[in-house]
């Protein structure tokens, strides 16, 4: 689309020469709201071109912008310059008789354009031969301070950035599992593959650095980042463009920035409450074990969080062992740090309803609420949804279903934890579970937490892997509004 657009500005700037010449002449600083149309009016597009149309010739073909503000247009100036000659100097290598071509070029749009500031986002490519490369970057100048300002200078601080960083990572680790997931060339082993080919690349590539995050663009809507080919996924997933709603990082941004870009502060104080939550969200790792080779049994958590929670994580932890939650959301929102806990140690979240109500028994717009409320707040939490859910007392019907679109996760074993409250009980029943098994536990209560070590270390003896739901099923995928009670 802003190659059309770009079109357009070339055009109007070579019809208009004269005034351009004129405008030339204008006051270089302009800093009050009237004039916010006449900036828009007045940046023009500066163009570099070698190699004219003709693609067998060596092409340069660099746009930069030009505005009524001096620092600006000698920075543009010199960025463009420098691409010029490294072009030059590729096109220099090559011998007459070469059998390719270079083409390199930079096309860019108006991001932000106000009194205080303006923004451009660079687009340039450098075709070599069979290389083709695609960067990305934005730069922002402030105009009052005349000077360009670096991405850490829209936070309030080196800790408010690597926030910013957790929460893209999340989100761009959401779209290339989809991506993946999406892709029919791919079996269900090669999806696993690619990802866990791909996750260190992935985790250097989102790493909190200003080199990772250079193309931001931020609006009072939404902000997006630009990930380059290469940077964080294998080349042939392109480039990487995540989306985050503004107002969940906009506690994240200097009061000045906020202003600039009109992102309301009644949301801002709503954010801060949860910023401590939010900046620790990180990236477990995945598929540690290949349940089709080895016995595994998924072992699950209802009714939580509870203040039982944290030392059964505890416990979990020491034994490298992974379990699934089935939390409610009204828990959920009480104990964050928990479910975060829960996200980042590599365990699964599940739905199993906002507060534990038959789900058979309630009217559409309850069950939404139910379902949809639960969710929402786990995603603000880990900034990942539940998708799967254990309804209450395993009641469901058709609107669940409907309603949920998720798979319904049911057990195999129930060691009828919250009937019996004696740890060896409890242990002794759960002990009779199976590999491929699912079974059932709750969190709220301290003798189930009690008995946990010693199911581990039965599991331990028998090689059984204790792998979330996801795990268990692992390549065989699990269809919405199916029920699953052990893997076939
Ligand atoms: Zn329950």
């Amino acid at each position: 689309m802003y190659r059309i657009i770009l079109a357009i500005f070339i055009i109007l700037g070579a019809c208009q020469n004269k005034t351009a010449q004129k405008n030339a002449d204008k006051p270089e600083e302009l800093n009050n709201n009237e004039e916010t149309t006449l900036l828009t009016d007045s940046i023009r597009v500066h163009t570099l071109q070698i190699g004219g149309e003709n693609t067998d010739n060596h092409n340069f073909n660099a746009s930069y912008p030009e505005t009524f503000f001096e620092f600006i247009n000698t920075n543009e100036k010199n960025i463009a310059e420098e691409f010029k000659e490294e072009f030059e100097n590729e096109a220099s290598k090559l011998s007459a008789d070469a059998t390719y071509k270079i083409h390199f070029g930079q096309h860019f749009e108006l991001i932000a354009n106000n009194p205080a500031l303006m923004g451009f986002l660079f687009e340039n490519y450098r075709s070599l031969g069979n290389t083709y490369d695609d960067i990305f970057e934005t730069r922002y100048y402030d105009l009052k301070e005349k000077r360009p300002i670096a991405v850490i200078d829209f936070f309030k601080d080196s800790k408010a950035f690597d926030s910013f960083a957790k929460q893209i990572q999340a989100q761009a680790e959401i779209k290339i599992k989809d991506i993946i997931q999406n892709d029919a060339n791919l079996s269900a082993d090669d999806k696993k593959q690619v990802w866990n080919t791909l996750s260190e690349d992935f985790l250097t590539g989102t790493a909190a650095s200003p080199k990772n995050y250079k193309a931001i663009v931020f609006s009072k809507e939404k902000t997006q980042v630009i990930f380059d080919k290469y940077q964080i996924a294998t080349g042939s997933f392109g480039k990487i463009e995540v989306e985050i709603a503004t107002d969940k990082i906009a506690s994240l941004l200097k009061n000045d920035y906020l202003n600039i870009f009109g992102i309301p502060q009644a949301k801002i104080e709503e954010q801060i409450k949860e910023e401590t939550v939010q900046e620790e969200v990180r990236t477990p790792k995945e598929y540690t074990v290949d349940s089709s080779k080895q016995p595994c049994i998924a072992l699950t958590f209802d009714d939580g969080p509870s203040i039982y929670t944290d030392k059964l994580l505890d416990i979990l932890k020491e034994n490298d062992a992974k379990a699934t939650f089935f939390v409610l959301g009204k828990s959920a929102k009480i104990q964050k740090k928990t479910i975060l806990r829960m996200k980042n140690e590599g365990h699964q979240i599940g739905n199993h309803s906002w507060d534990h109500k038959d789900l058979k028994r309630v009217s559409i717009a309850e069950l939404e609420h139910q379902i949809y409320d639960t969710n929402e707040v786990i995603r603000d939490i880990t900034s990942e949804a539940p998708h799967i859910i254990r309804p209450p007392y395993g009641s469901f019907n058709q609107n669940v279903k409907d309603v949920s679109k998720m798979p319904i996760i049911l057990w195999n074993l129930d060691p009828l934890d919250w009937k019996d409250r004696n740890a060896d009980i409890v242990a002794e029943r759960m002990k009779k579970a199976k590999a491929n098994g699912i079974v059932l536990a709750h969190d709220i209560h301290k003798t189930t937490i009690d008995a946990i070590p010693e199911f581990i270390k039965w599991a331990k003896q028998k090689g059984i892997h204790l792998v979330t739901i996801d795990e268990l099923f692992g390549d065989s995928k699990l269809e919405n509004g199916k029920t699953y009670s052990s893997r076939k």
